[in-house]
């Protein structure tokens, strides 16, 4: 009784799976370097949390994955996608910060043998944050949590490191607090591409979990990298750089003024972030799930400017 029971709820659960590996879209971008796009929507049960940009770049000798995906089996469906493309070895997984979109699926690759490899301020981030996360996200995703095991980086990046591939160098750079406190970027030398992480948002509206005035600074600071094209943590797969920075300039800088401006005249949190930055509100998707928590926060960090 209990099997045939059981029995037909493998055999769908496997099919899922299976579907979610066929589904899953690994685009060759540049020569030699893949990006999967995510879906733009929250996580949830019926997306497997699939909605972060993850990508891949493959050397002569070994591949370096940038981010895992939000479950294991969406983890899974990346490493089926990429031993597709190259029968070599997965030899770094880089996180490029402790969000759990890009990091729930690092379980998935332990088996590689791989070094995971995050900012000097992910191992404090994900034993901080890491149980949290697991307790709020078992509501909106249920078992699909339950498989997730959070793997620190064993090697950490303090300001830049430069891991060699084979014949391809990947340039990984650590950033101060901005989108948030670990937020790292990889850079491939060879074609000119740069994975953003969460640093560039692309008509997600971008989310501030760590500094309003420090993501500003680091968005102009970023436009100075030498590359071509840009994968951004969410939206479009690609984008062409520096001009992807634009849009998530202008939302920033809205946000900012706006919130300056209420500070100024002694509005208060309440009053200000009903309004402050409303004017993007065209411009995004997903406006209404993130934009008020990014005020609220922008509030709290202005206040305290000098006046
Ligand atoms: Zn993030």
């Amino acid at each position: 009784m209990l099997q045939r029971t059981i029995g037909p709820l493998v055999f769908a659960l496997a099919a899922l799976f299976a579907s979610l590996a066929q589904a899953f879209d690994l685009t060759e971008i540049a020569p030699g370097v893949f990006a999967h796009q995510g879906q733009t929507a929250l996580m949830s049960r019926d997306n497997f949390g699939d909605i972060a940009n993850l990508g891949a770049i493959v050397g002569e000798t070994a591949i370096a994955v940038i981010d895992t995906g939000g479950s294991r089996a969406e983890g899974e469906a990346f490493v089926a996608a990429l031993q597709q493309r190259s029968a070599k070895p997965i030899r770094y997984i880089v996180n490029t910060h402790v969000h759990p979109d890009h990091i729930f699926g690092n379980i998935a690759f332990r088996g590689t043998g791989a070094v995971f490899v995050g900012h000097k301020n992910l191992p404090r981030a994900l034993a901080v944050r890491g149980p949290h996360y697991l307790a709020s996200f078992r509501e909106t995703m249920g078992a699909l949590v339950d498989e997730v095991v959070l793997i620190p980086p064993s090697l950490t990046v303090e300001s830049e490191t430069t891991l060699d591939l084979g014949g391809r160098k990947i340039v990984l750079k650590a950033w101060r607090t901005a989108h948030s406190d670990a937020d790292l970027t990889v850079l491939d030398l060879q074609s000119g591409t740069l994975f953003a992480g969460d640093l560039l948002f692309l008509r997600h509206v971008p989310i501030v979990d760590g500094s309003l005035l420090g993501f500003l600074a680091v968005v102009d600071e970023l436009r100075a990298i030498p590359a071509v094209r840009v994968v951004p943590g969410h939206g479009p797969a690609v984008a062409p750089w520096p001009q992807a920075l634009d849009a998530q300039k202008a939302y920033l800088d809205h946000l900012t003024r706006d919130l300056r401006a209420d500070i100024a005249k002694g509005a208060t949190l309440a009053e200000s972030v009903k309004t402050a930055g409303r004017r993007e509100e065209p411009n995004w998707l997903l406006f209404e799930d993130y934009h008020t928590r990014n005020a609220t926060a922008g509030f709290a960090e202005l206040e305290w400017e000098a006046p």
